[in-house]
């Protein structure tokens, strides 16, 4: 029986706590804070059984600090955003409790993402016997687990990974990202990367791609792009010479965005705007849809998987693990989309597996690093079941 404070009331927030309130037997208290404690109101007036709800500003470490003293749980989940990592973490670590999130720091001032930061906290909580798990969503997440599994089971070295995110939904709306639109567009809006033979090599924003019968949707479209999963499994992958990250786009999407860009919204520097500094892409998030109000007539799949080649007993082999997501059935048990759901489940069951004591570590680790079938099997039984083909 185990407390646990989930910071962030977004799309993710909702899912996570959700499914967390499913779970009585492992949480058995739940608290949801985020800076604004309107929805975190809205998403406990939803879930199951009666949780807590706090106002937090997460950038503030003495704020953070001060909830987790209250409501003393065993562990946090960051489901805010990538800003908020290290302060996050600089509270666990003062208050004693493990820590867990979906996404890698990034600061603010600069569209860069990598795991320096967050790798450079590992003697402090080793030191402090807590334990913190690193990008445990869907991919970053799962795709590091379906890695992990594959290297257990079906391979004695994995030579090549190509990771496909597929999302073949329609959520109806002209333009919309499906998770927090200022990270998305941060993301995609940079140089491409992959990593071959010991070396990164970077191509020009989604300039390379090619098209991938994905199972149950068909022919999509999908684009090379840096990913942050990447950064960590070329770590602990043996014997891979090549990795890569793809995701599907639709041409009015892509439209979108360039358009966007050309017109200088995508922009994350100040401007002075009638007297007051605005950053462009901030402004643009302002007006987009939130992500946790697309789920209502979101229709369609995604597929998200890993297609691995590499040898067993001397033969080469190449699988191809995914998992299938249907944005209607989402809605139907949580209220939210796919992307946020594929992201909010594997985040409750490393946590599950974290209090349990399933998966126990002290320092800070990604995913691939633990043992991945009891996580295999969660997924199955909470809604994200996988399928691995293996491919000629
Ligand atoms: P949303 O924008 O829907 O939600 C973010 C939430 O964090 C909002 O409720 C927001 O509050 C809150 N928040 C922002 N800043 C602060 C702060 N300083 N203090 C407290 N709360 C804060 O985003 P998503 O739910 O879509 O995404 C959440 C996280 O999940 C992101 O880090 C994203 O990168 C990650 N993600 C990971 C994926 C994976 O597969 N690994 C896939 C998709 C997302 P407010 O409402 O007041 O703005």
């Amino acid at each position: 029986m185990k407390k646990v404070l989930i910071i962030g009331a977004g799309g993710v927030g909702s899912v996570v706590t959700h499914k967390c309130a499913q779970v009585p037997e492992v949480f058995s208290e739940i608290c949801l804070a985020s800076r604004t404690i309107s929805k975190c109101e809205k998403i406990a007036g939803e879930v199951t059984r009666p949780i807590k709800t706090a106002r937090v500003n997460a950038d503030n470490v003495s704020e953070v600090v001060q909830l987790i003293n209250k409501f003393n749980p065993d562990m946090v989940i960051n489901v805010a955003l990538p800003y908020q990592d290290l302060s996050i973490m600089d509270a666990c670590l003062e208050t004693g409790v493990h820590y867990l999130d979906t996404a890698n720091y990034e600061p603010p001032e600069e569209a860069k993402f990598c795991y320096k930061w967050q790798w450079d906290y590992q003697a402090r909580f080793k030191e402090k016997g807590l334990m913190a798990l690193l990008g445990c969503g869907f991919d970053p997440g799962v795709t590091n687990i379906f890695c992990a599994y594959a290297q257990k089971h079906y391979f004695d070295e994995i030579h090549t990974i190509d990771i496909m995110d597929c999302n073949a939904g329609s959520h109806g709306k002209a333009f919309a990202t499906n998770f927090n639109p200022e990270i998305n567009i941060r993301e995609i809006t940079q140089r491409g990367k992959y990593w071959e033979e010991g070396k990164w090599i970077e191509t020009e924003p989604l300039s390379q791609h090619k098209t991938f019968d994905f199972p149950e949707i068909g022919d999509r479209e999908m684009y090379l792009m840096y990913h942050e999963e990447l950064e960590s499994l070329v770590k602990n992958i043996k014997g891979l010479k090549r990795i890569r990250f793809w995701m599907t786009f639709g041409e009015e999407y892509l439209t979108h965005l360039r358009v966007l860009q050309n017109v200088g919204m995508t922009r994350i520097d100040t401007v002075e705007y009638e007297g007051k500094q605005i950053v462009p892409l901030k402004f643009l998030k302002a007006v987009l849809p939130e992500p946790s109000s697309l789920g209502e007539n979101y229709t369609g799949k995604t597929n998200i998987g890993c297609m691995m080649k590499g040898v067993k007993s001397g033969k080469e082999k190449m699988i191809y693990i995914y998992n299938v997501c249907d944005h209607a059935k989402c809605y139907e048990e949580v209220k939210s989309q796919a992307i946020s759901y594929t992201t909010g489940v594997p985040a409750m069951i490393g946590a599950m597996l974290m209090l349990r004591k399933v998966w126990i570590g002290q320092g800070v680790f990604n995913v691939e690093e633990l043992d991945p079938d009891p996580f295999m099997e969660q997924l199955n039984k909470y809604g994200l079941p996988w399928t691995v083909t293996t491919k000629k």
